[in-house]
């Protein structure tokens, strides 16, 4: 059996982990590179294998970082199984259709192909076989798998693979703790290795408790000096939450102000699969909500087409903008950085991660200009942070999680950057006793 680590290997995107065993190749997530120019164009360069030679892909969750090289997969020749949850398949259709649109555009701009085409990402979701979690099945002759949920985003899974007599746990993504739409991620009392992700592995996250009173904080200022508050969000699992948590705020305050904006089409598609699949919520939101009404919808505007989203302008202040992307690399909440960033009144309220080298990341570290279409756009906003919006496990966490997991010889760090690979490698070790490495991309382990 041999493990090798092509992508999300001291960094966080390009998740991307082959496993031979039984005879068979098994690809552990098939995500695309984020971030800085220099890392997306990595996503051009060839697999390290030949996707044709490949039997299975286990798709842990929807998130492009884990599926956006899936329809090149294919493009390329593959043509097994792409196993996964039912909302997971139904997200990552949502995501990779998005982004199609994206880098369709941008191919455009920069005069070269799309990484693939439509008919590409058709044959990917034909290739789809969904399972539930909890449910083992054997997909080779002496090789299984189990899914169960990882508490990151809706459908989202860890994976135990189970053959030549060894059993290896894949985190895919970890969810953090207490999730305010999902159950806690399950627990795995026995393994030999472990594939875990260390996106925070070095941190300790906010108190949660505290994150509505700062997001109550931020809205009450917002209506006092009569401004506009963005909010660049990632439109799976987070904008659901703040959706939730703005609901939460509007009853406790019985406020009739701000106007409230969703302006992403596909937070809104994201909004109505959430709906779908109640199975797959927690506990205590359904116990909370009996009424299922868990997003507010009936608050806020929902702006599909660019002339409702050109028309939030009109609104008088004070006014909220949820709008992606996430990591402010591209989408519409550029349109509202432009016109609001250089009003001093105005707040950028940042919810999630920011990988090295986007517009995001650059701003939170202090950037007082930035380019958006061309344009030198001065940041006067107020840019504030909620850490524990974040739906990743940190330290603390994900050591408890693995510290149940008996018998483990090796336990492999992936989906980090260096310094935070390192770090939870090093607490392993110290407060675990054990063996834990962080692979450099394109490294090889037998098992
Ligand atoms: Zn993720």
């Amino acid at each position: 059996m041999r493990v090798s680590f092509f992508g999300a290997s001291r960094e966080v995107t390009g998740a991307n982990f082959l496993l031979e065993t039984a005879g068979k190749k098994l690809l552990l997530d098939c995500g695309i590179f984020q971030g800085s120019r220099e890392a997306e164009s990595l996503n051009y360069d060839k697999f390290s294998f030949d996707p044709k030679y490949l039997d299975f892909v286990i798709v842990g969750h929807a998130h492009l970082d884990h599926t956006g090289r899936l329809p090149k997969l294919v493009k390329e020749g593959f043509s097994g199984k792409i196993f996964a949850t039912a909302p997971t398949k139904e997200l990552a259709e949502l995501v990779l259709k998005d982004n199609y649109k994206l880098m369709s555009e941008e191919a455009q701009r920069d005069n070269h192909k799309p990484l693939y085409g439509l008919e590409d990402l058709a044959r990917t979701m034909q290739l789809f076989e969904l399972l539930s979690w909890n449910e083992t099945v054997e997909i080779s002759p002496g090789l299984k798998i189990t899914f169960r949920n990882a508490g990151h985003i809706l459908g989202s899974s860890t994976c135990l693979v189970a053959s030549e007599g060894k059993k290896i746990i894949y985190t895919s993504d970890l969810g953090n703790k207490p999730a305010t739409l999902l159950n806690p991620p399950d627990i795995y009392d026995e393994a030999d290795y472990l594939i875990c992700e260390s996106t925070y592995g070095g941190r300790i996250h906010e108190d949660s408790a505290k994150r509505m009173q700062l997001l109550s904080e931020i809205i009450s200022s917002t209506i006092a000096k009569n401004s506009v508050l963005m909010i660049p969000s990632f439109a799976i699992e987070r904008t659901q939450e703040l959706l939730h948590d703005i609901d939460k705020f509007c009853d406790l305050e019985g406020c009739t102000k701000p106007a409230f904006f969703l302006d992403s089409p596909l937070a809104s598609k994201a909004t109505a699969v959430f709906k779908k699949y109640p199975d797959y919520l927690g506990k205590k939101l359904k116990s909370e909500n009996p009424d299922s009404d868990f997003f507010g919808l009936g608050r806020i505007k929902i702006t599909s087409t660019v002339e409702e989203s050109k028309a939030i302008n009109d609104y008088s202040n004070p006014k909220v903008i949820i709008a992606g992307s996430g990591m402010m690399n591209g989408g519409r909440i550029l349109h509202h950085m432009r016109r609001y960033l250089p009003n001093s009144d105005n707040t950028l309220l940042i919810v999630g991660y920011l990988a090295r080298g986007s517009l995001g990341r650059r701003i939170i570290d202090g950037q007082k200009e930035i380019r958006i279409f061309g344009e030198t756009i001065k940041v006067n906003a107020k840019v504030k942070k909620i850490g524990s919006y974040s739906a990743h496990a940190d330290m603390p966490q994900i050591i408890e999680w693995i510290s149940i997991i008996k018998s483990l010889k090796k336990v492999f760090i992936i989906h980090g950057e260096s310094d935070q690979s390192l770090a939870l490698a090093k607490t392993l070790k110290e407060q675990l006793n054990l063996e834990a490495l962080a692979p450099q991309k394109g490294e090889s382990y037998e098992l």
